[in-house]
């Protein structure tokens, strides 16, 4: 065969085989967030490039090395494939004056794309679904968005999750921890790794992220963000705690949770697994008060969470649950002019009556029609020939189970199939 064309490396085809998954999947999801209000937003999967760059922040590894952007030569734009969604969200919520209309529940799911070295739960196009509350000060909502989560574990058959939760403080706490991480580290250069010292003066907090086993130490002794925590963020981290407490959440609070976008504020949480080996994170958010007023909005709070829907399948694979194929109900069979025009009708018929039909289309014989219909799954053979149509009747074969084959009227088919 010549050279095929091949998809794009870490970026995967979803076959019928496996799509029905995702449907299901998609399906609890949508109905999950109506049940708390929340409302669907479709933005496009392409932006300006500087709309990433000013929110996810410059100088973090998504925009440093995995985005992918490239020049619109026809209106010399800079433009970029979306690598997460909360940018998009809030830049549309702010064009279109959402938020004018009070505080807004929103929500997206779809493709991002990050130029990641692909392996098991870490592709280059990836899906999420995001989930957005703009104009809250929290920590109700906060509360509101990590209880919704673990609903939904319950409701996918996902077990054995645990949650982390940390605060980062104010800005001018954020920024009283930065000054004191950047003359600790100072003091400690020599046992920082190349990375480590690209990001001293750009972006010491990912430091405290490194996994190099050779700064650990110098890791766990450095500043704790607790100790320059503002008052209000640590009343707020409080007042968080106590609803998921109250609403039986169990947590963990982890002072060392670092994420890897510029936006957040005080409240930060991950939620993990050890299932996964190395991609243990399946949901990731926390509050981004400043991000609204970055994009060009005017000032308002906002929180919010993102979850890698790869990663929640083979969960829910692994948690051992068995998501059938759909099959369809009926194959129908026909043989000559006449039958092939009654089948027609009989299939549309049947459809509208809310049945799943398959109606043979092309040529073969009855042996290989139903030869055919046994491979789809289908629950039942419809069998139409000259004298099925003649008596108006149909023959209606079960294919899974050893019952006789009968001689019936359509609507006695929907009786006996729609059981
Ligand atoms: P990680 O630490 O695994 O790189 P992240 O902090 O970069 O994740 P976020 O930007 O917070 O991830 O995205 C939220 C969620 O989206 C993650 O928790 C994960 O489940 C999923 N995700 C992120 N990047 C990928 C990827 N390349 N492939 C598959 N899923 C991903
Ligand atoms: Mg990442």
């Amino acid at each position: 065969m010549a050279n095929s064309v091949k998809a794009i490396r870490g970026m995967n085809d979803i076959l019928p085989d496996k799509s029905h998954l995702w449907i299901h999947f998609e399906q609890i999801v949508h109905q999950w967030l109506a049940a708390y209000g929340y409302r669907n937003i479709r933005t496009p999967i392409v932006e300006q490039t500087d709309l990433f760059v000013r929110s996810i922040g410059e100088v973090t590894d998504i925009v440093e090395k995995e985005m992918y952007t490239f020049n619109d030569h026809l209106n010399n734009d800079s433009l970029t494939l979306r690598p997460e969604g909360t940018a998009s969200c809030v830049r549309a919520a702010i064009e279109h004056n959402l938020l004018y209309a009070g505080p807004q529940r929103l929500y997206y799911a779809g493709p991002m794309f990050r130029h990641e070295r692909p392996q098991k739960g870490r592709y280059r196009q990836f899906h999420q679904v995001g989930v957005e509350a703009l104009g809250y000060v929290g920590p109700d909502i906060d509360a509101e968005l990590i209880v919704m989560c673990s609903r939904l574990w319950e409701l996918l058959g996902i077990s054995g999750l645990r949650l982390e939760i940390s605060t980062l403080g104010d800005s001018e706490s954020r920024a009283r921890h930065r000054a004191r991480l950047v003359k600790y580290f100072e003091l400690h250069r020599d046992k920082l790794d190349e990375d480590s010292l690209r990001r001293l003066h750009t972006n010491p907090l990912r430091i405290l992220d490194s996994k190099n086993p050779r700064m650990q130490e110098v890791i766990d002794s450095a500043p704790k963000l607790i100790d320059d925590l503002d008052e209000e963020s640590c009343i707020h981290f409080e007042s968080l705690q106590h609803i998921l407490r109250e609403q039986g959440v169990i947590f963990d609070i982890n002072l060392r949770l670092v994420r890897g976008l510029d936006y957040y504020n005080r409240t930060v949480f991950e939620w993990v697994t050890d299932k996964l080996g190395a991609q243990g994170t399946v949901c990731a958010g926390g509050r981004y008060d400043g991000l609204v007023e970055q994009i060009g909005g005017k000032s308002a709070p906002a929180c919010g969470f993102a979850m890698g829907i790869e990663r929640l399948l083979t969960l829910m694979q692994e948690n051992g649950n068995e998501i059938l194929q759909p099959v369809p109900d009926i194959y129908i069979v026909h043989q000559g002019k006449q039958a092939m025009d009654y089948a027609w009708k009989c299939a549309e018929l049947l459809r509208c009556e809310g049945l799943s039909v398959i109606l043979h289309c092309g040529e073969g014989g009855f042996k290989s029609q139903m030869k055919k219909a046994d491979a789809t799954g289908a629950r039942y053979a419809l069998i139409i020939g000259d004298d099925e149509v003649n008596a108006q009747e149909v023959t209606l074969k079960p294919l899974r189970e050893p019952t006789e084959q009968a001689s019936v009227k359509l609507a006695t088919v929907v009786e006996l199939v729609g059981k």
